[in-house]
């Protein structure tokens, strides 16, 4: 285990009286984690520490040039009090593939794990006690050279705060209404769209205000070349039911590897569902649906795990799918991979680490 060096709080937030009402990412601990990078020393002082602002620099390279990645986790606890993470390697595995394309330098993961860890166990008592609350983990590392060159910066930090969230849906799967975005597109192939940064979110804010402007909460983006094909939400992965079927896009480089997508169609193919990853024309969608063939359209990610799609409008129409209400695989898929992430299910793959 590797050596992270613990620096004492002198003060300590109020932990939230409701959790119900923590909402999403507004709420921060006591302590994070925080390491740093130099050529000379590469990786080094990996420590938490009491959670604080940083100083930076006008011309710190980040705030320009958007050199960054980040990534998005959850702890949960368990009927017995216990913690648990899910799949956390495989979120900083990722972070370091996102890392190689935005010419961060690569960070050792048996380290980043052993400060998450760490930070766990300080915070413990921070992990939301209502069933669908978890404390949402954000590992980010930011470049730090103060300059204003466009090069890859020579000093960069990696750190991972903590937000106890509240349960992504109050009252059961909502379905959401989504609008697919035709004029703007969030990436190409051989752009960023594979890696978890700044700028992919950046630049699909402007499309996602309009959406909200009429009535669709989020944003399905189709490819970038000729915008025929689905790629993805905001932070979700898309699936569509087709006659029983399973089918999503494939990975071309231009959507995210989610972990959830990953997940859910292994945990589909163990239940006897057949799964399908190949290119997906949105007209195929609607001519499927016009012939009475889609059964069933959800989003996969980590903060909803499974977000059912009530309505799609495209091309000035919008389609309606299963009545508005969630379907039957969706909610299937849902309570099976939420019970192996609270521990309430078995996990027949390894997915989970236990913390105590
Ligand atoms: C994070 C994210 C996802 C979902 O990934 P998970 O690993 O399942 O949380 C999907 N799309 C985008 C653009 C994302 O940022």
């Amino acid at each position: 285990m590797q050596d992270i060096r613990f620096e004492q709080a002198t003060s300590f937030k109020q932990k939230p009286q409701d959790e119900s009402k923590m909402g999403f990412g507004k709420l921060f601990t006591d302590y994070m984690f925080e390491m740093d990078y130099s050529v000379e020393k590469g990786w080094h002082d990996p420590r938490v520490v009491p959670y604080h602002n940083f100083s930076m620099d006008p011309a710190t390279s980040v705030l320009h040039y958007g050199q960054e990645i980040f990534e998005g986790m959850k702890c949960y606890r368990r009927k017995d009090g216990g913690l648990q993470l899910f799949r956390p390697r495989d979120n900083f595995a990722r972070m370091n593939r996102s890392a190689e394309r935005m010419a961060i330098p690569q960070f050792d993961e048996d380290v980043a794990m052993a400060g998450l860890e760490k930070l766990l166990e300080v915070e413990k008592d921070w992990v939301p006690h209502t069933q669908g609350a978890t404390l949402y983990i954000r590992p980010t590392i930011i470049a730090m050279d103060a300059m204003l060159g466009v090069h890859a910066a020579h000093t960069y930090k990696f750190y991972i705060i903590l937000s106890p969230s509240g349960a992504y849906y109050a009252g059961g799967l909502a379905p959401v209404d989504i609008y697919v975005e035709d004029k703007y597109v969030r990436a190409v192939r051989g752009g960023i769209g594979f890696a978890k940064t700044g700028g992919n979110y950046a630049a699909s804010i402007r499309a996602g205000e309009i959406a909200e402007e009429k009535g669709y909460t989020q944003v399905l983006w189709l490819d970038g070349v000729e915008q025929k094909y689905v790629e993805e939400v905001g932070a979700m992965n898309m699936m569509f039911v087709i006659d029983g079927k399973i089918v999503t896009p494939m990975l071309n480089g231009s959507i995210l590897p989610g972990i959830t997508r990953d997940s859910i169609l292994k945990l589909a193919k163990h239940l006897g569902y057949e799964t399908e990853e190949r290119r997906i024309a949105i007209q195929e969608v609607f001519d499927a649906a016009h012939a009475g063939h889609l059964n069933e359209a959800f989003g996969t990610g980590t903060a909803a795990v499974v977000s059912p799609v009530g309505a799609l409008c495209w091309n000035g129409e919008k389609l309606i799918i299963n009545n508005g209400e969630i379907g039957p695989i969706a909610q299937k898929l849902y309570d099976t991979l939420t019970g192996i992430q609270y521990g309430e299910l078995k996990d027949d793959f390894g997915w989970v680490v236990k913390l105590n």
